[in-house]
């Protein structure tokens, strides 16, 4: 049995490992896709503390020498679910079952999806939610993007890199990211914006051929073989509401405490209801949880 078992391998997850094995707790972290979540997929990160700039995966890369150096232990396991009895969490997996008397979870958030018929059959045949992972695959063509958020423009302004020409497709006429970001988009000759559109499906069955799309109420084709899709991002909490409480868009009911209704269970991150989602507040909510979790496993022990 371990102390802690951790559940997301992102900035959350990882800081909250960080402060639980310095509080001397054995951790377990059990992450369902890759190391770093979030962050790893950003080309470049500017606003860390200390960190003038850095690849979001360098930054990924070094937490987690940090934690594996302090003796984590990390499994590429999909939880499906946890549950308490007595004083003891079953955390069921993927590939099997593990005890713990804490659990903290930081699932973080998923990409949104347009939705539209074929998308999971397209999705790595043309249509991608990460540019940092993909786009290069695109060097030297057209590509397609949709979206008008920070992730949106940083993922233009990379494509614009080694694309020929990055489609920007927005639903509105401006955007709704950092000044700093907008700028430097503007600034860009091959990135052509594409506002107050909408797209409404998708062309190609096997491949992506492109989309159909919306503009001042006409319907038109956009023939391109990417298109990135930066629309924002949704929790995915439900699996775990019998012991941790969800608000109205699913993401946990908790404060900074990290606490959640269920004793020794803790959330942090992106994946619990706060107004900032950033690598600074999820690595504050991992902290304040690991705290938290670790004064609960002293106190079962007195
Ligand atoms: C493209 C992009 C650029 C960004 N740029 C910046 C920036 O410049 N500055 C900044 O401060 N913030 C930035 N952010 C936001 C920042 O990355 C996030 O706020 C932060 O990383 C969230 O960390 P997290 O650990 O809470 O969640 P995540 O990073 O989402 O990590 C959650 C982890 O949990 C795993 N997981 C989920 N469900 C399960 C399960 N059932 N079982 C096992 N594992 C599971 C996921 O695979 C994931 O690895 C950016 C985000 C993106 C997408």
């Amino acid at each position: 049995m371990k102390d802690v078992i951790v559940i997301g391998a992102g900035a959350a997850g990882m800081t909250a490992a960080l402060y639980a094995l310095r509080n001397g707790k054995s951790v377990l972290i059990l992450e369902e896709e890759t190391v770093g979540g979030q962050i790893a997929t950003s080309p470049r990160v500017e606003n860390f503390p200390t960190i003038k700039e850095s690849s979001g995966q360098d930054i990924a890369n070094g937490l987690f020498e940090q934690i594996t150096d302090l003796g984590a232990e990390f499994e590429l396991e999909k939880v499906l679910k946890v549950e308490k009895d007595g004083k003891v969490f079953t955390v069921t997996t993927d590939y099997g079952r593990h005890e713990a008397k804490a659990v903290i979870i930081a699932t973080g958030v998923k990409h949104k999806h347009l939705g539209f018929a074929g998308e999971e059959e397209l999705t790595g045949n043309g249509i991608s939610y990460c540019a940092i992972c993909d786009g290069a695959f695109y060097a030297g063509q057209e590509v397609a993007l949709v979206g008008d958020g920070n992730t949106a423009l940083q993922y233009a302004l990379l494509l614009s890199n080694y694309c020929t020409k990055v489609y920007v497709f927005t639903l509105f006429d401006k955007f709704f990211g950092d000044a700093s970001l907008v700028k430097a988009l503007r600034a860009k000759e091959n990135i052509i914006v594409k506002p107050n559109t909408m797209i409404t499906g998708y062309l190609g069955e096997t491949e992506l051929e492109g989309f159909v799309y919306k503009e001042n109420g006409e319907e038109k084709k956009h023939y391109t073989k990417a298109l990135f899709v930066a629309i924002g991002q949704v929790p995915d909490n439900k699996r775990f509401e019998n012991l941790a409480d969800l608000d109205k868009d699913g993401y946990f009911a908790s404060d900074e405490r990290c606490l959640t209704k269920t004793e020794g269970l803790f959330v942090a991150g992106d994946c619990r209801a706060k107004k900032v989602r950033q690598l600074t507040t999820a690595c504050c909510d991992g902290a304040c949880a690991a705290m938290a979790a670790s004064e609960f496993i002293d106190k079962m022990g007195q």
